[in-house]
């Protein structure tokens, strides 16, 4: 390009400039020609890339035709095609013409024109890009690879894009749908439920217990636990059922299920799928669940509806004694609201004397001699009767109002052992409390226990506090501390339902504990059931190789007895020999017992 070239690059003829001076740079050398043209076509602006494609200088260029640059064919196709629509104006005309060059070569290009109108100071234009398919063809390959990363990074966002998506709905350990990726699918399937009246259900599954499996086995072995449920509720379930993880140890299958019974079938599949054994870190473990189930009513059931049914009904089965399930009833009230109000009418009557102790004893095997009582607590509800713990020590312990209640147990036990032992000063029966989780995590336990035993003048000797195997385990280390502190006081502890949980035997061995109390449902299976005599056996012996007593509770028959003091079990408790009783029945029945240990109450009653 020639010094001359430069001087006057992009002016019109009149001196003006053809684009704005931001855009001179790039008007001159972008990838394709540009031209203005007179509306006759000579040319009155060229740019550098056209000059340096063609090889005219400028000079050459201003004031020739443009159609002066086209094989005669060409001409007549941009005068008759083309020129009447370039005099559209506004419109954008294409057309493929061929250009000769400096060097009398054709080269094929693609022109795109347009035409300004004249007005009173200026004459019409005709503004043109030029496209050199020679030259095109050099920036192909660039443009295909553009293209391609372009196509790849696309790719890549829209993967990522539905990875996020899929774990935004998807558990992680399980790889399956989670809470909002349940309440999509759910959505969906009770629309499509509505219109095709298909039946519709849903199970709500929560394992039994598996708070212990974490806390004794590790959470890496809970975390195998669930992926061997999620594999084993997978296999139970037919192909077009949906499985998911709500949260923790919950699970939720949904299913077309047209009625109770196709609910109550299918819940005893997955109970049956769950109680195959698994095998955590060397140990045998056997998984139950509690499970609700809902059947959707088309007019009512939004997803949230319909999985708060099933809840509740879980939370019935779990009432109910795990490992089983109920379905829920729709006309049933609310469960929360209920819980609400007996929650206050607890408090309410804790304050104002409504709880009692019953006692039930504990004797001797060998002998039949009484040793000592178990507190256990009712409710003298005001209008429902004397109610058991089972319907309320839950919700106490959930709410924190097992620490007044335990408190006040504790009190009234101490107290009345103390009376006892001033009537048969010679024939001392012990006592056993029982502590709840929360009680034995409070730091005032161990304050409490040492003033009741003062206030009350027992010797510490004669308390047994019994705990319950998982409430020992959830925080050993903490458990152990408490333990220790109590132990110091004099009294004597208890492992409570002992074979429930999983207990880890190094901390039993550290545990300055007494006693080890054989859960009732392994008594329950003696003399009929090969299993639980080898369960009780080894618990006997673990007691007693720990050097602790062993005693089983919830003995009801007499083959239960016989089997126990084959197996050198110390004490027992249990329906055979009494239930739990008021104070004074259960002094009846001890002066009527017909062992050494009963003279002393009849003679000293
Ligand atoms: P637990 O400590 O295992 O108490 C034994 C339960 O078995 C008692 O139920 C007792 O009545 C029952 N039982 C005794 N012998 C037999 C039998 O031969 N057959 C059968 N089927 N059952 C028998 P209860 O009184 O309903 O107490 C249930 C649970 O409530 C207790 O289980 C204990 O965990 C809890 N509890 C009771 N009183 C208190 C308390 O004052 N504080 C706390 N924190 N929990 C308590
Ligand atoms: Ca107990
Ligand atoms: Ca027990």
């Amino acid at each position: 390009m020639t010094a001359t070239d430069q001087a006057t690059p992009s002016a019109n003829p009149d001196g003006g400039p053809v684009v704005a001076p931001d855009f001179e740079l790039l008007y001159q050398q972008a990838p394709c020609g540009y031209l203005v043209t007179a509306d006759d076509g000579s040319i009155t602006a060229v740019n550098d890339t056209f000059l340096t494609w063609t090889g005219y200088t400028r000079a050459q260029l201003l004031g020739t035709p443009m159609q002066k640059l086209m094989p005669v064919g060409d001409r007549i196709l941009y005068s008759t095609h083309s020129r009447p629509q370039l005099l559209v104006t506004g419109a954008v005309a294409e057309v493929a013409i061929e250009i000769v060059d400096a060097a009398g070569a054709r080269r094929a290009a693609l022109l795109s024109a347009s035409r300004t109108p004249a007005t009173d100071q200026e004459p019409a234009t005709v503004r043109v890009i030029v496209f050199s398919a020679h030259e095109r063809r050099k920036y192909e390959k660039e443009l295909v690879a553009a293209l391609r990363q372009a196509e790849e990074s696309e790719a890549r966002r829209a993967a990522a894009e539905a990875d996020l998506q899929f774990r935004a709905s998807h558990d992680a350990l399980t790889g399956l749908p989670n809470r909002a990726g349940l309440l999509t699918g759910l959505a969906a399937a009770l629309t499509e439920h509505a219109t095709h009246r298909s039946g519709l259900g849903l199970l709500f599954i929560d394992l039994d217990h598996f708070k212990a499996v974490n806390d004794s086995l590790g959470h890496s072995a809970g975390d195998e636990l669930l992926i061997i449920v999620a594999q084993r509720l997978r296999a139970a379930v037919r192909e077009g059922g949906t499985i998911a993880r709500l949260s923790g140890d919950e699970f939720v299958v949904v299913d077309q299920l047209a009625d109770t019974d196709d609910a109550a079938a299918l819940a005893n599949r997955l109970l049956e799928a769950l109680a195959v054994p698994v095998v955590l870190d060397g140990l045998e473990v056997v998984v139950s669940a509690s499970i609700g189930a809902a059947v959707a009513e088309p007019a009512d059931d939004t997803p949230d509806r319909l999985l708060r049914r099933a809840d509740i009904a879980m939370y019935q089965a779990k009432g109910a004694g795990r490992n089983s399930f109920q379905v829920h009833d729709p006309t049933q009230t609310d469960p929360a609201v209920d819980r609400l109000r007996l929650l206050g009418e607890l408090r309410h009557g804790i304050e104002n004397g409504q709880l009692r102790l019953h006692y039930q004893p504990r004797v001797d095997l060998g002998t039949g001699r009484p040793l000592g009582v178990e507190a256990l607590v009712r409710w003298q509800h005001p209008t429902r009767g004397l109610l058991t713990p089972v319907a309320f020590i839950d919700l106490a312990e959930e709410s924190g109002l097992v620490r007044e209640l335990g408190a006040w147990v504790l009190d009234h036990a101490i107290a009345q052992a103390a009376a006892w032992q001033r009537l048969t000063p010679k024939a001392p029966l012990e006592m056993a409390v029982n502590l709840s989780v929360r009680q034995l995590a409070d730091r005032r336990l161990v304050g409490l226990v040492a003033h009741a035993l003062t206030t009350h003048g027992l010797p510490a000797d004669l308390l047994t506090l019994e705990i319950t195997e998982t409430a020992l385990m959830g925080d050993p280390q903490a458990a152990l501390d408490t333990l220790q502190n109590l132990k110091a006081l004099g009294v004597s502890l208890a492992v409570d339902d002992f074979g429930t949980g999983y207990s880890s035997l190094t901390y039993l061995k550290r545990f300055p504990i007494d006693e080890l109390k054989i859960d009732q449902s392994f008594v329950r299976g003696l003399g009929t059931e090969g299993g639980d005599e080898a369960i009780v056996t080894s618990c006997v012996q673990l007691a007693h190789a720990l050097g602790l007593r062993a005693v089983a509770e919830g003995v009801e028959t007499d083959a239960q007895r016989v089997a126990l003091l084959n197996l050198a079990c110390d004490s027992v408790q249990g329906y055979l020999f009494s239930r739990p009783l008021p104070p004074e029945n259960l002094w009846a029945w001890l002066t009527t017992h017909p062992t050494a240990h009963t003279k002393q109450f009849t003679v000293q009653a």
